[in-house]
């Protein structure tokens, strides 16, 4: 299969696929915005999309902002948005807690906003904020006291990440019972110009190899996330679509999930990855192909009004 351009269907084709879909799930970062610019014509997408009565959902990898502050950042660029309607990794490693029943303290390799999710739902934790080096290694080591509460490890992004984060998280990871939990994979982070930056999973593969453990994922494209959201918001998934910018993450979790897919090049990805997948002779079970792609969300808005 080859992902099809979204201003090359008819509107007769167009019509039918937007007629086919419900609810829609969207990322964030690299498709709503970048960081904290706005990405031109996706607000008015997304306000024609909820107009033709259809349900939009903010499903964000990002770990940094609770759910009430993305409700807040929502409002910022133009988005109308409510803390039902998002789902970030902060909050889902709160969910993933409590459903576990947990009652010990987590350490946090991570932000604030991991920290104030957990406040939420009544869980103890530790670790937040900078730990920096002020004695040598082999005296910070021998001086670590371990916090005999702790019963999880949590890694995001953290901005003071550091070695002594990295030796207390490997130390509590040497008890097998307990959690070790990465909020997700993203290595890298769009930024609004072409430099990307590292992402959380940078923070989680180091700690795994420090640790000789694998964390439990959260984000897309993992079952924990796809499985909250097709219980929460109760998804017929022919009749879902998934928009993103990442083929690893976004699409990936619509390709498991049955969900249709729509991939923008607003974020990570770029038309020479397209034209790559689109004549590649390997197997496509081998490749995360989306069923449509767009260079912007905006060019939804078009074929939406010009279907009409
Ligand atoms: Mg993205």
């Amino acid at each position: 299969m080859t992902a099809k351009h979204i201003l090359s269907l008819s509107n007769a084709e167009f019509k039918n696929f937007i007629d086919s879909i419900d609810v829609i799930l969207s990322d964030c970062d690299g498709v709503l915005w970048k960081e904290t610019e706005v990405i031109k014509n996706s607000p008015e997408t997304v306000n024609k999309f909820k107009k033709l009565g259809k349900k939009f959902f903010y499903i964000t990898n990002n770990n940094t902002k609770t759910r009430s502050e993305f409700v807040e950042k929502c409002k910022d660029l133009k988005y109308d948005a409510t803390v039902d309607e998002i789902v970030c990794t902060s909050f889902l490693s709160a969910v993933y807690l409590k459903e576990k029943k947990f009652d010990k303290k987590a350490y946090i390799v991570g932000s604030v906003g991991i920290a104030k999710e957990l406040e939420t739902e009544g869980i103890k934790h530790c670790g937040v904020g900078p730990d920096i080096m002020e004695e040598d290694e082999v005296e910070m080591i021998k001086n670590f006291k371990p916090d005999p509460e702790v019963g999880a490890v949590i890694v995001g992004f953290d901005k003071h990440f550091s070695f002594p984060k990295l030796s207390k998280a490997a130390t509590y990871l040497q008890d097998p019972s307990v959690y070790f939990i990465g909020t997700n994979c993203d290595t890298e982070r769009p930024s609004p110009n072409t430099n990307k930056f590292p992402g959380t999973g940078c923070f989680i593969k180091i700690i795994e190899a420090a640790s000789n453990r694998s964390a439990v994922m959260l984000g897309k494209p993992e079952s924990f996330l796809s499985e909250y959201i097709i219980k929460k918001y109760d998804l017929n998934p022919r009749r879902t679509l998934m928009i993103g910018d990442n083929c690893d993450t976004d699409i990936l979790l619509g390709k498991r999930c049955g969900f249709q897919t729509l991939l923008v090049l607003t974020g990570i990805t770029t038309q020479n990855d397209i034209d790559i997948m689109n004549t590649s002779t390997t197997n496509s079970k081998d490749l995360i192909i989306p069923d449509y792609y767009a260079n912007e969300l905006g060019d939804v808005l078009k074929m939406m009004i010009t279907s009409s």
